[in-house]
């Protein structure tokens, strides 16, 4: 059997466990979060990383550290998982969809631009796929109309763009360590903070919006509630787990990698015949092979493809439903045809299986089953 995704056991991973857990301090921000925070410092050069829960509390402490409130307006892609919108729409302010570029399944930054009006806040894209969103552009943008931008980061952590790590863009990024990413704690994420005044607010957020920072540094006696907040902490034995992984990061993108290559290669002819289009992993050489995606030209096809890897025990999956067009997206006035380019894609696209251990067992028998059900579909 060939699941879609596997957890990555990386070797250090109990003793941390075990050490945190007798250690005493099982709670955040205690030795494993500041083995993690200059992991990401010394490797990526990340500044500011606040570990939370999930890459969902990431997003919504990041809505709330940049003030969004009713009234307001974000631009995001629709082609996103429901928790960039949710945290949005928690603050009371409102997602406005925008379209995707095919080739990149990111975030078209002429599209977000044309959205832009007087109620406009934030421009918050998303890297899928660990490809990086074209940042450059959408700063740009948000600059000319002095918007604040959150990227959703949470499947490129690893990857680069221009030479800069993910996560080190925008205002805000977030990432997310949720068992199915490439780097996992089981549950957990983080928010880097890319601007020096937002930060010691940030610190009474993640504590539940009180200073008890500062009586831990010994500068007060008693904290107070000084802010709004919530309990957005990383337990120090799940930090533990995370560090483990951190350390094994390399041989995970590798590894990744090479089924990731095995998947371009095998495709390729069908892309050359312009029947399908792909993860254009191989225009990049800097991003962490997260997810592999395949866009076929029809919806039947897409749907035979699925099936019939699952009759050989191999299971991909079809990519997210677009938010526009989901129940929540409908009653929040979206139509399904408003964003024609991301509809379409979505009812074409398949996600294969992907994770490290795939390369070391599994990767023969997954391919020559892909193989076959192409063959079966488009013929020899
Ligand atoms: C996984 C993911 C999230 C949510 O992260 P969790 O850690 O599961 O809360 C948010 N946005 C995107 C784009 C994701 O892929």
């Amino acid at each position: 059997m060939i699941p879609f995704n596997k957890p990555y056991k990386s070797q250090n991973e109990e003793q941390y466990i075990l050490q945190a857990l007798r250690s005493g301090r099982l709670s955040g921000n205690n030795a494993f979060f500041k083995q993690v925070a200059a992991h990401l410092k010394q490797k990526h050069s990340l500044d500011n990383t606040f570990l939370v829960p999930s890459g969902t509390s990431a997003l919504e402490m990041g809505a709330w550290l940049a003030g969004l409130k009713p009234g307001d307006e974000v631009i995001m892609p629709s082609y996103t998982f429901s928790s960039t919108a949710n945290a949005v729409v928690l603050t009371g302010a409102k997602p406005v969809f925008c379209e995707i570029d095919p080739v990149t399944m990111n975030a078209d930054p002429k599209h977000m631009e044309a959205l832009i009006n007087e109620n406009t806040r934030m421009l918050l894209p998303i890297d899928y796929a660990g490809i990086p969103c074209k940042i450059d552009l959408i700063e740009r943008i948000a600059k000319k109309s002095d918007l604040c931008v959150m990227v959703d980061a949470a499947q490129s952590y690893g990857s680069y763009y221009q030479g800069k790590a993910c996560g080190s863009f925008g205002d805000l990024s977030t990432f997310s360590f949720h068992e199915t990413k490439n780097i996992s704690c089981g549950e957990g994420g983080a928010l880097i903070i890319n601007r020096e005044d937002w930060i010691e607010r940030a610190h009474f957020m993640q504590e539940k919006g009180t200073d008890r920072r500062l009586v831990l540094y010994g500068q007060k006696t008693k904290y107070h509630w000084v802010d709004i907040g919530s309990s957005y902490l990383l337990s120090d034995i799940l930090a533990a787990l995370l560090f483990s992984q951190l350390e094994c990061e390399d041989i995970i993108l590798g590894l990744r990698r090479q089924v990731t290559d095995a998947y371009t290669e095998l495709y390729q002819p069908y892309v050359d015949m312009g029947l399908i289009s792909v993860t254009p992993y191989d225009k990049y050489d800097t991003v962490n092979s997260h997810a592999f995606w395949v866009i076929f030209d029809t919806e039947k096809n897409k749907e035979d493809f699925i099936l019939r890897l699952k009759d050989k025990d191999v299971y991909a999956y079809i990519g997210y439903m677009a938010l526009h067009s989901s129940p929540m997206g409908i009653k929040l006035g979206n139509q399904p045809q408003d964003l024609p380019i991301t509809q379409d894609l979505a009812s074409r696209i398949v996600r294969l299986p992907l994770y490290a251990d795939l390369a070391n067992d599994g990767l023969d028998y997954c391919l020559e089953s892909m193989q076959a059900v192409m063959k079966s579909i488009y013929g020899e």
